[in-house]
Formats: C-alpha cells, structure tokens, sequence
C-alpha cells in the first residue's frame, strides 16, 4: 500500500505533469511573470466557473480577506461578525485592520456559522459579516443573506475551503459559494481544493463598483499609474501559478467528485456508529470536502490520533483553539465569550486523510483502523 498522508499533492501532480511543466516552461519562456496572459486567463475562466462578475487575483487567501475589508471601507472600531470556529486567517485581518472581531457561534451539525446567533450579535456598530464555508460545508448563506439585508450589512463570504461547492435557494436557484456575498475570497494554497504550487488567492464580486475598488486596493490604491487614491497593499498572482491554476482548475469538479467518494466509503464504514458522527450535508448545500472531519462522542481524541499515528495513518485536529480564545486578541479586550458548541466541537472534531488520490485500498485501512480503535476503547 502506498504510505498515507493528509494531501497527497504529489501524485496529483504526476497525473498532470506533463501540461503543467510545459505550462510553467511557457511562463519562464514569455518571461511574463508579473500580470501575464494565464492570470487574465484564469479570471475569466474563474468568473465562468462561478457565475460571478468579476474575479480579481491576488497573492493569498489571507489578502483577498484583508483587501475585500479594505474595499469596504471599514474604520477602526467597526464590529465585524464572524465564527470563532474557523481557520484564525478569517479573523486575523479583522483585528490588522483595527476592526473589532465579534465572534459568534456554529451550528453542531455543519460547523458554519449560526444565523440566529448572528442575528443576535448585530449592534450599531456591525459593519460586515464573515461567514465561513467550513471544510466545504456551505454555510447557510440564504438566512445570512436576509439578515444582512435587514440590517444593510454586507457579506463577505470566506469561500477558501469549498471553492466549487454549490448552494441550493429555496426557491430552486443554484450558486456556488463564493458568488453569493457582496464578496467572496479564495485561497490557492497548495493544500486546497484548488491549490497551485506556491501561495495564491482571489477575491470575487458582481458589484462594478466594489471591484474597481478591490482592484485599486490590491495594486497600491492606485487609480492610474502612479496616481494613488487610497492606501492600499500589494498583492498578486504570479503568473507561474496562474498557468497551473488553469490547468488545475478543469480539473475541480473531477478532484470534487474523488473527494466525495472518499468521504463516502468513511461515511458508510462509520455509520450506526454511536461514538462517531459523520459530517452532516444540509439540505442547501453539497459538499466538497476540503477536510473530512468527524465528531468523536465518549472516545479519547488523543488516543485515536496516537492509535492511527502508530499504523501510519496522519490525523489532524482542525483547529486545537477558538478564534475567542487565541491569544493574539488578547490585547483587544474583548468581552468574555461564551460559546458552549464551539468549544465542544473544539475539544471533538477529529479529520482523516482528505485528498483526490486515496485509493480504496487506503480508505479500506484506515477505516478499518478507526473503527479498531473507537470499538476497543
Ligand atoms: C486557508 C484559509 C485562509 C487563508 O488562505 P491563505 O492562502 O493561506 O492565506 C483563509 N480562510 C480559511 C477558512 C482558510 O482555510
């Protein structure tokens, strides 16, 4: 059996070698490795994929975040609601920016964000709403959307663990996450679904006039060359990752599709379990299973991860703290959270080797080896 890891980015890349060598050589030939063809490329394609407007590269998921609150013009002191249970990225650039991170509760089931609880956190000074489409679960962006709507607010959808995922309205329409905020930010981090090889990401809008202005943030501020309206930063894709990227992204919905099918064979093999609970998949969303992570009930989370880590099978606790209890905001003053689901899916929540290339011999032994460990213990 081939050794097991959490992201094989390595075989994936041996089944598409050889138009991604030629890809990058043709970038290194062109010697166009700032703002060349392929990244024009790729917004275009990414704009079709999703159904969005406009796309605008830049250099990582954590800038597209900062650049979209930036283009929003938020001013120190505004609240930003978001969940606490999340990648620490999506909060990050709340408190850079000297905004106030407002963080809020998830729902057991999809681990996303709450909307009553959300609702609920909205005060005169909430300027924007963060949710977060964790593991690839969409959150509940119809009642998020309304809520927003409500109270004028807008929403940035932090789409960088389930770029392809689509969601499903009540009245039958579908989008993918990502298009369905004012904003949508991406990351292209080699781990992620769709990851190139070496940093990227991208932020999405249907609003002209908020991406003249995500652009202008993400090119110094500039409004024409050398002329600078507003501050702003530095961030873009290289050309190098733009080319694989397009690549790469013909392949989403099949990489999509792999990574459901190993969710599936887990989800089967641990079903009836009582001491585990397989992600759940609302009824609005699908899923693209950037993580496949489950909740262990009256099982030791250290033991199994020590259990699988002697049989060779990596696990991954994602993510060992909450936002609310980091302590890079201790400095911020906040108020004490109470945030009771939060803090038992923290102390819970376990995740399995996820990738495209687990073969179903694989799967079968580390099912196999899961259930070893939860049924003797
Ligand atoms: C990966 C990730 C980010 C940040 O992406 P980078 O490209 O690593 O900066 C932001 N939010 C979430 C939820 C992520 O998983």
């Amino acid at each position: 059996m081939k050794a097991i890891q959490m992201v094989d980015l390595k075989t994936q890349y041996q089944h598409l070698k050889q138009e991604i060598d030629a890809a990058v050589i043709g970038v290194l030939e062109s010697s166009a490795f700032i703002n060349g063809k392929p990244v024009q490329d790729l917004s275009d394609a990414l704009s079709a994929y999703l159904g969005v407007k406009h796309v605008i590269p830049c250099a990582n998921g954590t800038d597209a975040l900062q650049i979209a609150l930036m283009a929003l013009g938020l001013q120190p002191g505004d609240e930003v609601i978001t969940p606490s249970f999340t990648f620490i990225a999506t909060t990050e650039v709340v408190a850079l920016l000297q905004l106030k991170p407002v963080f809020v509760e998830v729902e057991k089931d999809t681990f996303c964000i709450d909307p009553e609880a959300l609702r609920k956190a909205i005060t005169p000074k909430t300027k924007a709403i963060v949710p977060v489409h964790l593991y690839g679960h969409a959150a509940n962006m119809e009642a998020i959307m309304q809520i927003a709507a409500e109270h004028n607010l807008p929403v940035i959808e932090d789409n960088a663990q389930a770029i392809g995922c689509d969601y499903r309205f009540s009245d039958g329409t579908v989008k993918k996450t990502g298009s369905i905020g004012h904003v949508g930010t991406t990351s292209f981090f080699p781990s992620k679904n769709l990851g190139a090889y070496g940093d990227g990401g991208a932020i999405f809008t249907n609003d002209d006039k908020l991406a003249v202005q995500l652009k202008m943030v993400a090119n110094h501020g500039q409004s024409k060359r050398y002329y600078h309206d507003v501050v702003g930063c530095n961030s873009r894709l290289d050309t190098i990752q733009a080319a694989i990227l397009n690549i790469k992204l013909r392949e989403l919905d099949n990489y999509i599709q792999r990574r459901n099918n190993a969710a599936a064979y887990y989800s089967k093999a641990f079903a009836g379990n009582p001491k585990i609970t397989t992600p759940a998949i609302a009824g609005y969303s699908n899923h693209v299973f950037h993580q496949y992570t489950m909740v262990l009930n009256g099982v030791s989370r250290d033991g199994l991860n020590q259990y699988l880590a002697e049989k060779q099978i990596p696990s991954m606790i994602y993510y060992p703290v909450p936002g609310h209890k980091q302590k890079m905001f201790d400095a911020l003053g906040l108020p004490e959270y109470d945030l009771p689901v939060t803090d038992w899916l923290t102390e819970r929540v376990i995740s399995l080797p996820m990738h495209t290339e687990l073969d179903t011999e694989q799967l079968e032994y580390i099912a196999l080896t899961v259930l070893e460990y939860i049924n003797n213990n």
